[in-house]
């Protein structure tokens, strides 16, 4: 589906099947599926009216401990805003017409309300994606959600092989987040894998990168 969002120059074309949008001067040439019409435009032709995508950090809390975390996430840190000011922030990104969500976090379904948050987020009309660590308490009871929610993306992060990713993100957590992504695979969610490179794992990442080409060929995942 091709979305086109009204600006002052022309607009932004967002293609929701790759999640990749461009600016245009003028009109589209042929008719977009969906149009997002301005309240209101700024008076500069070189801004956006509003951010195409936002990355919405839900939470701090983690049930991970990764030694790399550049956001200091973990067990202890604070859930987050409450549900209503969560809701609030969504229905005024959508008064702006921000067409991607790219829900984040901390781990986002350690979250109370996140299948809330996203249901709404996608009711409003926002193409929405998840980033996740892929270990869930739940186990499938959090996989039949997120399948449920159908998102445009769920990225689960991989950052080695077996002990390489456990050395950075706990013991167990490379046979549970691979578990999660051929679930979900298996189900039909279009599954994407987030790498982090680090000193610790920088010469490990060539196997690494051999063996996540193999797995694509394979069909076991999409990237
Ligand atoms: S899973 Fe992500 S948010 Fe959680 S501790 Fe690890 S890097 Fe931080």
């Amino acid at each position: 589906m091709i979305i086109f969002r009204e600006e002052h120059f022309g607009g932004v074309l967002f293609d929701t099947d790759t999640l990749r949008y461009s600016l245009i001067e003028g009109r589209p040439a042929t008719k977009p599926d969906r149009i997002l019409l301005a309240q209101e435009l700024p008076s500069r032709r070189d801004i956006l009216s509003a951010p195409v995508r936002i990355y919405f950090e839900i939470t701090r809390r983690c049930n991970l401990s990764c030694t790399h975390c550049f956001v200091s996430s973990s067990p202890r840190a604070p859930e987050g805003m409450p549900t209503s000011r969560a809701i609030a922030l969504l229905d005024h990104m959508h008064d702006m017409n921000v067409i991607e969500l790219r829900i984040t976090g901390g781990e986002p379904t350690t979250r109370d309300d996140w299948f809330q948050l996203l249901s709404h987020a996608q009711a409003l009309g926002f193409i929405v994606s998840l980033n996740t660590n892929g270990v869930y308490a739940e186990g499938q009871r959090t996989i039949d959600q997120l399948l449920a929610l159908n998102l445009a993306q769920v990225t689960i992060s991989i950052d080695g092989i077996e002990g390489g990713h456990d050395q950075i993100r706990g013991p167990g957590t490379f046979a549970a987040s691979m578990s999660s992504l051929r679930k979900l695979y298996a189900g039909g969610a279009c599954v994407r894998v987030n790498t982090v490179l680090t000193r610790d794992n920088i010469s490990r990442f060539r196997r690494f990168f051999v063996v996540a080409r193999l797995l694509c060929q394979r069909s076991i995942f999409s990237t």
